[in-house]
């Protein structure tokens, strides 16, 4: 029975030290399907180090990453589950420690939860996420921080490990920081992010690049994509302070949809003045994706698990649905009505 932990908890990492003193350990790092910045960036990142102190190490992603994360020092080298299935399995069986990077249960490895599971793995949790289940030896869990990010560079350099740091261990945890805080326009008013963000600098990395090689790179289907969304799709509830996007299958198809095109779509309603929750919802070829994005003190993490089993941070949320997207529009919609007044009133 797992059972939920609320704390912010920094669990004596003594045992790891200890098995990562020696090189030659296997080790696998793990993070949640769909990948985002901060789940590839960290992963690569603490790969990195481990490289560098001579252990063998791999990070599995339960699914593919979009292609702009595809320039990553390291992301070649990244095993997709649903790819080979058989060789990552392998991987997770025979290593001696198993993280766990930027995502709080189990639930979100998906296909290759059982074989975790049934590792006899030293298993450690680094992440970011609120009330996280209690799966792991070993949880540095701190709700924050900005980013899984910013709490791999506090453990590494907390660790005396600064010594295995280099440009792309770096680039790989910058990347992180910038995805997961929205270039520093949430998830980032505290100090602590600034200070590790300028010893991230001191590593001579070109910060310019990074957020041209994030930002200023997409496909032309995908701005079409995003002008169709925001000019034909997008419904304003104002009464509720919502806005909500959904795409099916086949518009996707038009646009020649390449997974990753629709990240961020989530975020542009949020500059409607007024607007203070958006939902997006996006059509795979079994459910139905969803995230959720809010302003101020309306806790769509508390919205997504409470109506659609999903979760996440406060101001960022998802779920899936396996419901048509008919039923799950209606469903939000009857959901929203619910908490309409708790979104009319709100403070930044
Ligand atoms: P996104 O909308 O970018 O996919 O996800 C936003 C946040 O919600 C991320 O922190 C992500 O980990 C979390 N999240 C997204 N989808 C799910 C889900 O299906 N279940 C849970 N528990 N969290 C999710
Ligand atoms: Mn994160």
């Amino acid at each position: 029975m797992i059972k939920k932990n609320d704390k912010r908890t920094w669990q004596d990492t003594s045992k790891v030290l200890e098995l990562i003193k020696h090189a030659g350990k296997n080790i696998a790092i793990i993070t949640h399907v769909n990948p985002d910045g901060d789940a590839i960036g960290s992963s690569l990142g603490l790969k990195k180090v481990f490289h560098n102190m001579g252990h063998s190490c791999s990070v599995i992603s339960p699914n593919t990453f979009p292609d702009f994360l595809k320039w990553m020092p390291g992301s070649n080298t990244i095993l997709i589950y649903n790819e080979e299935p058989e060789k990552a399995a392998h991987i997770i069986k025979h290593s001696d420690i198993i993280i766990s990077v930027d995502f709080n249960t189990l639930k979100r490895v998906e296909q290759f939860r059982d074989a975790v599971e049934r590792s006899l793995a030293y298993k450690l949790l680094i992440d970011h996420h609120p009330d996280p289940d209690l799966f792991s030896d070993c949880s540095i869990s701190d709700t924050s921080l900005s980013s899984t990010a910013e709490i791999i560079y506090q453990f590494i350099a907390s660790s005396g490990l600064k010594k295995f740091m280099d440009t792309d261990v770096a680039i790989c945890l910058f990347t992180g920081i910038i995805t997961d805080t929205g270039c520093f326009s949430y998830n980032s008013s505290e100090r602590n992010t600034y200070d590790v963000v300028a010893e991230l600098l001191d590593y001579n990395i070109n910060k310019d690049k990074i957020y041209y090689l994030l930002y200023d790179n997409f496909s032309c289907n995908r701005m079409r994509l995003l002008g169709y969304s925001l000019n034909e799709k997008m419904e304003i509830i104002p009464e509720c302070r919502t806005a909500l996007i959904w795409l099916t299958r086949e518009e996707l198809q038009r646009y020649h949809y390449q997974i990753g095109d629709s990240e961020g779509f989530v975020n542009y309603p949020l500059s409607i003045e007024g607007i203070r929750f958006s939902a997006f919802f996006i059509e795979r070829e079994d459910h139905i994706k969803i995230s959720f994005r809010s302003k101020g003190n309306f806790a769509v993490n508390r919205f997504a698990e409470k109506y659609f089993n999903g979760g996440g941070h406060m101001n960022a949320s998802g779920a899936e649905s396996y419901d048509t997207m008919d039923k799950t529009l209606r469903h939000f919609r009857e959901m929203l009505f619910l908490n309409k007044d708790s979104l009319v009133d709100y403070e930044i």
